[in-house]
């Protein structure tokens, strides 16, 4: 069940402050607090969904649809176009912190070389 109180709603509410890297109707786009890459911004829907498969199944697909629109202006506004990762991760046991769901986009010069 989804937790109003959860960080990510905070912030939606503007309880919390943010570092905002893009911002429409369905979606925000904000630079992680702790991050693990060179570029690390968390892509959330503004509506109540704790994960992807909550979002992807009750989530309306004009929603979804704007989500990902979203998720592309991000990476384009942060000009990772061809040099990016995403990441969802879902449930305590893959180590979702916060349930309210989220994309991690992340970029690093070393990522080439991981591979
Ligand atoms: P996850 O572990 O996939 O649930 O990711 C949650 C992410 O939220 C972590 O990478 C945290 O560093 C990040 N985070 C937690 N609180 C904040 C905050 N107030 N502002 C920005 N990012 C946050």
């Amino acid at each position: 069940m989804y937790d109003k109180n959860n960080v990510f709603a905070k912030i939606l509410r503007g309880e919390i402050p943010n570092k905002t890297v893009y911002s429409d109707d369905n979606v925000l786009a904000f630079y992680d607090v702790a991050p693990r890459a060179r570029v690390h911004v968390l892509v959330i829907p503004r509506g109540e969904y704790t994960d992807i498969f909550d979002f992807t199944k009750n989530a309306p697909a004009d929603v979804q649809l704007a989500f990902w629109n979203g998720v592309r202006n991000t990476v384009e506004k942060l000009g990772l176009r061809d040099n990016f990762r995403t990441v969802a991760n879902t449930g305590r046991g893959a180590g979702q912190s916060v349930m309210h769901f989220h994309i991690h986009i992340m970029s690093d010069e070393r990522f080439s070389e991981d591979f």
